[in-house]
């Protein structure tokens, strides 16, 4: 009997340990600091770093990593356990080692980078010297990547970059962009382009404004590549290969932003149940109004639902070791992830009531971050359209006219089986 819903016990000691270290050292951070990529900020210096070097000396850095890159090879279900706390928090991510983009970024690095690639990259990437920007969308549209206009073309030297990139996280903080640019215009749609590694102060890179949302910092950058010159040995992986790379990297960033989602909801409904035993109203609590009763209760099914489906894909991916494999379980989890964040946020706000719309309290900056969490990494309905696929490839059409679970057919074939053996009895009453 392998179903099992207990945590190693080793294990949990180290997840008390993150608990405890993060509610102390790391939650202080998010109301003090600034942009948490900015590693030259002397506050960052000052305070996170000792923070990152106590993750070390604990074992704990980096762990969506295999040992070979320095990580502990923990395996998603784990990763899962671990960023369901830090995940709470803006400063977590990066004091253990697992931010995104750098998550995904070392992801593909790791694997189709060069070696001299991965020496000049991928090494000071893991270690949080430096942080990377992934740029794939364009002005004109982000959700068909197929439409990207920004082209690479070869000389006599290297490759020479034109185009725009949009919403390019962290370009202003960024010592490298990996950019998606179009190489071979004439192949079938999935191999037009390529990845390419390129310096962020590669001339003829101009960040033509950040743009931000809600209360977060500008920090995606409207992007203008004007005549940018990389070497021959500047692209990422094979050419044509583009779409691969991108979706290698994609798969992993997708669950890692729905663990560290399972712990935005977890503090949004434990915010909702206190007021509702705090606050009261007409003589009673609002605990103890049906209405009220009604949204802890959806919220209470939704999250266990959700962080149960996260766990189970974490478990298929430690298990199959491939991406592809557990597509239609991530295109899931990637969808279901922005919809439980702002329903549950959305009613811990609620009834909070003016305090809580207010910006003294997170609720509206976790629902505004579910609209970024049902964009980021493709819009919410592309992703339902890859579930309905995959779903849809385990059935076959009906031949007949009349399915074969119409009822009289189905009873006509009952009647085969026991209709002999049913005439020599008499129904009890
Ligand atoms: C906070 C944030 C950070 C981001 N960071 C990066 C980054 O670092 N690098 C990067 O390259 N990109 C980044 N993006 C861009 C992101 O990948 C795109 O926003 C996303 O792919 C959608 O592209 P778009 O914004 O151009 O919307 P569009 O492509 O214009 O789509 C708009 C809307 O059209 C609808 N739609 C689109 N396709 C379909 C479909 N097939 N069926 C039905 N409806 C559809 C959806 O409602 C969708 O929201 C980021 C986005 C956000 C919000």
């Amino acid at each position: 009997m392998a179903w099992d819903f207990e945590t190693d016990p080793a294990f949990q000691l180290e997840l008390d340990w993150i608990d405890r270290f993060t509610r102390e050292e790391i939650e202080p951070l998010d109301h003090l600091l600034g942009n948490h990529y900015d590693l030259k900020d002397p506050r960052f210096i000052r305070f996170v770093r000792p923070l990152q070097r106590q993750v070390r000396e604990r074992g704990l850095w980096a762990c969506h990593l295999g040992p070979e890159l320095g990580g502990q090879g923990y395996g998603q279900v784990k990763l899962a356990l671990m960023n369901e706390i830090i995940g709470r928090t803006r400063f977590g991510p990066i004091v253990f080692g697992a931010q995104a983009p750098d998550s995904g970024n070392a992801e593909i690095l790791a694997r189709y980078g060069t070696l001299a690639q991965r020496e000049r990259y991928l090494q000071p990437l893991l270690d949080n010297e430096i942080v990377s920007c992934f740029c794939l969308t364009e002005p004109h549209g982000g959700a068909d990547p197929v439409m990207i206009r920004t082209t690479a073309t070869t000389d006599a030297v290297g490759w020479r970059l034109a185009g725009e990139k949009w919403f390019a996280t962290n370009a202003r903080y960024a010592d490298f962009l990996i950019i998606m640019a179009v190489t071979d215009p004439d192949a079938p749609p999935h191999k037009r382009a390529s990845m390419f590694l390129v310096p962020r102060d590669t001339p003829g890179i101009e960040i033509v404004r950040n743009v931000g949302y809600g209360q977060t910092e500008a920090t995606h950058a409207y992007l203008r590549l004007t005549d940018v010159r990389v070497p021959a040995d500047a692209m990422l992986g094979g050419r044509g290969d583009g779409f691969v790379v991108a979706q290698t990297r994609l798969g992993g960033g997708r669950i890692h932003h729905a663990m560290r989602t399972i712990a935005k909801a977890r503090e949004a409904f434990d915010r909702m149940c206190e007021r509702a035993l705090s606050r009261t109203t007409k003589g009673e609590r609002l605990a103890d109004k049906q209405m009220v009763q009604e949204k802890i209760a959806d919220s209470w099914v939704e999250f266990e639902q959700f962080r149960l489906l996260v766990l189970r894909t974490a478990w298929k991916i430690d298990k199959l070791q491939d991406y592809k494999q557990v597509r239609k379980d991530i295109a899931a989890v990637k969808f279901a992830t922005p919809k439980l964040l702002h329903d549950i946020a959305g009613r811990a706000l609620h009834l909070h009531g003016s305090l809580g719309l207010s910006d003294e309290m997170p609720f509206m900056h976790w629902v505004t971050e579910s609209y970024f969490l049902a964009l980021a990494d493709g819009p919410t309905e592309v992703h339902k359209v890859t579930v309905a696929k995959q779903v849809l490839r385990d059935y076959r059409p009906s031949e007949d006219l009349f399915p074969a679970y119409h009822l009289p057919r189905v009873r006509a074939a009952a009647l085969d089986r026991y209709g002999a053996d049913l005439d020599e009895l008499e129904p009890a009453s």
